[in-house]
């Protein structure tokens, strides 16, 4: 067991590797997000001498249990991934490095006055909804006729001192065949192309898509991070999925 995480961080590293190769890319600019959620400390601490440093988590109270032995870990940034509530903002803007799930306007002002509180700023990332799945979070992103009705909300994300816009983010309906997968990881690549001609001032940078059933697809489509939980750490133990 002690092995498996180190073997599998690094055959998913060999992964990234081949498939940044055939697409033409340099491998250095696909960064890897282990996702840790649900999963003790001891084990992210495996994955960290494994050669980890981005982690992805999602449940900000569940992150803070686990950060006094997080911050013995030099270089490591922790990423937040996933729908944030309003009252848990607080712990992201203390104690997080990244926000990819920005998906609506609220939590927007919300991390806004507790940054300014903490007197930090962030990098975020715009998650957006390209497959139309009700369930899903994030912007409303799935006509592309209707791409100009994100253009006010940004201007007012930009206007956010507290807050940089650096890309888009996005995660594919479970149910989604990989053939339209990679075809959502193509939409988001082109609606950050369309929101670049748009806000010139913002630098677009980063693409957030990809886990570890599809991500190779996710880096044929351009992505800068991946995030990929399972196929390193294994399952998620039941029990601490249930945290919220
Ligand atoms: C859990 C999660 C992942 C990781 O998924 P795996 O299938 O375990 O790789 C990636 N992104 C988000 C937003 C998640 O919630």
């Amino acid at each position: 067991m002690t092995n498996s995480i180190a073997t599998n961080y690094q055959k998913i590293i060999d992964r990234v590797d081949y498939s940044a190769k055939i697409a033409g890319r340099n491998p250095d600019d696909v960064k890897l997000i282990v996702v840790t959620k649900g999963q003790p400390v001891e084990k992210m601490i495996e994955a960290y001498k494994a050669g980890a440093r981005l982690f992805g988590e999602n449940y900000p109270e569940e992150t803070e249990k686990k950060l006094e032995e997080l911050r013995k870990l030099d270089g490591i940034e922790i990423h937040m991934i996933g729908h944030l509530q309003s009252r848990k903002a607080q712990i992201v803007a203390g104690s997080f490095d990244w926000m990819h799930s920005i998906d609506r306007l609220s939590i927007v002002e919300k991390l806004d006055r507790e940054l300014q509180n903490s007197g930090r700023t962030m990098p975020v990332l715009l998650e957006m909804n390209v497959s139309g799945e009700e369930s899903k979070m994030g912007f409303s992103a799935w006509n592309q006729n209707h791409w100009n009705s994100l253009i006010p909300i940004i201007d007012q994300i930009d206007s956010i001192k507290t807050l940089s816009i650096r890309g888009l983010m996005t995660m594919p309906p479970l149910s989604a065949s990989a053939e339209q997968t990679r075809s959502y990881f193509k939409v988001l690549r082109e609606l950050r192309d369309y929101l670049a001609g748009k806000f010139k001032n913002i630098k677009w940078d980063e693409l957030s898509m990809g886990t570890s059933g599809d991500f190779e697809a996710a880096i044929m489509e351009g992505a800068t991070f991946i995030r990929i939980g399972t196929a390193i750490m294994g399952p998620r133990p039941k029990k601490q999925m249930e945290i919220k």
